[in-house]
């Protein structure tokens, strides 16, 4: 079910002000807080200044069409607001974000080595899975990509340094315990697995995926129990707030939060870390919403803010 409708445009986060006069007001205030200025006046006034006027086409909105393709923000000229920000600066900066986009396009032509299993504290898991796809074979790893390279654009936009387990640029994997390595090695203050579901048809929307408390072999999840928690209220929020999709109806019950101790991304994690199932690509209005390119940003904005607001407490 969704709620959408005009009172669910994405809100934007902490607009100190609106308009035109923030890029006045920009070039008083410390160079740290330009970037984010400059990113919330483009966001909201839709007619940034020349040298910025391109970046509007991704301010995040229904009526946005953003690439389908989940280019590389860099390669693409309407991927700003990355561009308004530099590397280091505005809120965020400082701050590390691991993105780990569920599966690999490539992982359908590697099933011998995608069924390796790896230790997962616990026990031994299959190293990974193709994912799912919608019924007209649009696949989860796609989706899950594109979903994060948009959500890569927003963070950094932001300051924040944002690092992925996999980009399209690997044959296949990684392995789900390299996933959390990943995260772990590089000390991120939040980690974040996309994904969608493979459930029944009349199964709908999201779900977030929380840590159970696990203190088994390589696993102990002991410490970030609590944060990922927090971590995991925030997306889930935020999430519904951006997107007006419902809750999963199928599990959680309506809270959008489920608790897991059999996943390896998690049991193995140190650092917060959550899922997201986005929704259920078997589900044709679920698909539906998968395969539009202003409803994956609107996901992508949902997850963002939820980030944001974990990390700036
Ligand atoms: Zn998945």
């Amino acid at each position: 079910m969704s709620y959408a409708g005009p009172e669910f445009d994405p809100p934007q986060p902490r607009r100190p002000r609106r308009g035109p006069l923030t890029l006045a007001v920009a070039a008083l205030v410390p160079a740290a807080l330009v970037g984010w200025l400059v990113y919330e006046a483009v966001a909201d006034s839709g007619h940034g200044p020349a040298g910025t006027a391109s970046a509007k086409s991704s301010a995040p909105s229904a009526a946005a069409s953003p690439p389908d393709d989940g280019k590389r923000p860099a390669a693409s000229p309407a991927a700003t607001p990355g561009a308004a920000a530099r590397p280091g600066s505005g809120p965020l900066s400082g701050k590390v974000v691991v993105i780990d986009p569920g599966h690999n396009p490539g992982n359908f032509q590697h099933a011998s080595e995608i069924a390796r299993k790896v230790n997962i504290g616990t026990n031994s898991k299959e190293c990974d899975t193709t994912g799912t796809a919608t019924n007209s074979g649009y696949t989860e790893a796609r989706f899950t990509l594109d979903v994060a390279r948009r959500l890569r654009t927003l963070l950094e936009a932001q300051g924040a340094t944002v690092k992925f387990t996999q980009d399209g640029d690997r044959a296949w994997g990684p392995c789900v315990d390299e996933r959390a390595r990943i995260g772990n090695q590089a000390h991120a203050d939040a980690a974040i697995s996309i994904h969608a579901d493979g459930a029944a048809a009349g199964d709908r929307g999201f779900h977030v995926i929380l840590p159970a408390t696990v203190h088994s072999g390589a696993a102990d999840t002991r410490p970030i129990v609590a944060s990922s928690r927090d971590l995991g209220e925030h997306v889930a929020g935020s999430f519904v707030r951006v997107t007006g999709s419902a809750p999963s109806n199928y599990v959680g019950h309506g809270t959008g939060l489920v608790v897991r101790s059999d996943l390896g991304g998690l049991n193995l994690s140190t650092v917060p870390k959550v899922f997201i199932e986005c929704g259920n690509m078997r589900d044709s209005k679920d698909a539906a919403q998968f395969t539009n390119g202003a409803w994956r940003q609107k996901a992508a904005q949902g997850i963002s803010e939820g980030i944001v607001g974990f990390l700036r407490g």
